[in-house]
């Protein structure tokens, strides 16, 4: 059986747009308790794909109110609020898997 880090792989590899932690646990169907720790297995999904052809790309979290673009995550996870204007519209980081070197 595909464990839950294969089956995002498989979904973020075969997906066009990039999807974010919540897309992904409803493509896959994964309890709240299993979409918890999508950050947590997409740590180790990029580590693990470093030596392969495949690298995991993130578009970073922005904030939905002045458009400030969070870059340098110390943990992955959507940031609660905006560092500039304190808004807590944040669109949450989206992911894609790809063998193209951009
Ligand atoms: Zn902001």
């Amino acid at each position: 059986m595909e464990s839950r880090r294969e089956k995002i792989i498989r979904l973020l590899s075969s997906t066009r747009e990039p999807l974010d932690a919540q897309q992904i646990a409803r493509e896959l169907g994964l309890s709240p308790r299993e979409a918890k720790l999508i950050y947590d297995d997409l740590m180790h999904i990029a580590r693990s794909l470093r030596n392969s052809p495949l690298t995991l790309y993130m578009v970073p979290p922005t904030c939905r109110s002045c458009g400030y673009v969070f870059r340098d995550l110390k943990r992955l996870r959507k940031p609660s609020k905006c560092p500039r204007c304190r808004s807590q519209r944040i669109s949450p980081p989206k992911f894609l898997i790809s063998a193209e070197r951009r």
